[in-house]
């Protein structure tokens, strides 16, 4: 696919806020604890190839993802040793796959192993597949759910160490990012129960997300990071709870395409919903929601020469347009995400104004906008 050679539009990388935001997150832990790179989802939208450079450069000791295919696409970018946990449930029938490649799968029940089993038998594998159990701790989403389920599910892997490794067990926070413990602290409760009952333990016990990392830190007994949201440099609760310390790492600018100025009374875009009410200068941006731009930023603003320019009339697949205050030349740069002069526009503020979260906002950008390293 050609990306981005002939268009302006661009998402801008930067690796200094990529690493301070690793080192924020580790900091309240032991030095050498595990950070595994969240790169999932084409690394939050961000571009997986660049981010994975990135995060190794800044420490990160392996890497997460949600499906296998992601899995086997880092490896095939270079990342032939790094551990490369798969989040999600893989179908068992890919076993063997996820073997060759050494790519670790979650595991949520016995059944699963009791299927995978006689496929890696028969396939003559030579290194068993890791497998991290999945402990479902109150997120309610997959792992098992008691210690006893726990147990068995551990004997049985280590009754088969030929097929499989038991390589890690962990669980997932429903309510880290919330004021509010009570929650939090019954599925923390839940995991020690799991954690004693489980002897000896494998190498990897892990339970931190970003919010668990960022303001949960004394509490969680875990030996990975897993780190998202926190490394892209956004709050993962919205603006629930406060963050200063992280470092966006995403900006997204284009130039102005078209500039033209209108009379009052005249329309702009599908549905003429926007009426100009003087005489207007209106700038078409080359950016729209097959970038994943959502249609419903209309009615936001992005930012021209240190000044905010309001988003005027319905965003259309491939274009935008804005009201400015004054005539600007094409080529004229637009920031829709990050910081032109004093003012910036946080991925916070365009989740809340579409009325989702910056995770929302990010995973939409989409391959046909090009990513430059800063
Ligand atoms: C996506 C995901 C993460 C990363 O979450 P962040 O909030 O972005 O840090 C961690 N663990 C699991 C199980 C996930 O699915």
């Amino acid at each position: 696919m050609v990306v981005g050679v002939h268009r302006p539009t661009k998402l801008i990388l930067d690796g200094q806020a990529l690493a301070h935001n690793i080192a924020v997150s580790k900091a309240p832990f032991d030095e050498n604890i595990d950070v595994f790179a969240v790169v999932k989802a084409n690394a939050y939208g961000h571009g997986v190839a660049e981010i994975a450079k990135m995060a190794k450069a800044a420490g990160a000791t392996g890497f997460a993802v949600a499906l296998l295919d992601e899995g086997i696409e880092l490896r095939e970018l270079g990342y032939t040793d790094e551990p490369i946990l798969v989040l999600g449930i893989t179908p068992s029938e890919w076993a063997v796959d996820a073997a060759k490649y050494r790519i670790s799968l979650t595991v949520g029940d016995l059944d699963w192993l009791q299927v995978a089993q006689p496929l890696l038998a028969r396939a003559g594998i030579n290194t068993p597949l890791r497998v991290h159990m999945g402990v479902d701790t109150g997120m309610g989403r997959i792992g098992v759910r008691t210690p006893a389920d726990l147990v068995t599910a551990s004997q049985y892997l280590r009754n088969h160490a030929t097929e499989f490794e038991f390589e890690g067990m962990f669980t997932h926070f429903a309510t880290a990012d919330e004021e509010n413990k009570d929650y939090f602290e019954s599925q923390l409760g839940n995991w020690q129960a799991a954690i004693n009952a489980v002897k000896p333990l494998p190498r990897f016990v892990h339970a931190a997300n970003s919010a668990a990392s960022l303001w949960r830190s004394k509490e969680v007994p875990t030996n990975v990071l897993r780190l998202g949201a926190a490394m892209y440099g956004f709050n993962p609760s919205g603006d629930v709870l406060p963050e200063s310390r992280l470092q966006p790492v995403m900006s997204l600018t284009t130039e102005i395409a078209f500039v033209k100025q209108v009379a009052a009374g005249d329309k702009v875009s599908y549905g003429a919903t926007y009426t100009a009410t003087d005489e207007e200068w209106i700038a078409t941006l080359p950016i729209g929601y097959a970038d994943g731009f959502l249609r419903r930023m209309q009615g936001f603003h992005v930012l021209v020469n240190g000044e905010y320019a309001d988003i005027v009339g319905r965003v259309t697949m491939d274009q935008t347009m804005i009201r400015l205050s004054a005539y600007q030349p094409v080529g004229t740069t637009v920031t829709i995400v990050g910081q032109d002069g004093d003012k910036s526009l946080t991925l916070s503020e365009l989740a809340n104004y579409a009325a989702t979260i910056p995770y929302e906002i990010v995973t939409d950008f989409s391959t046909r906008i090009k990513r430059e390293v800063k």
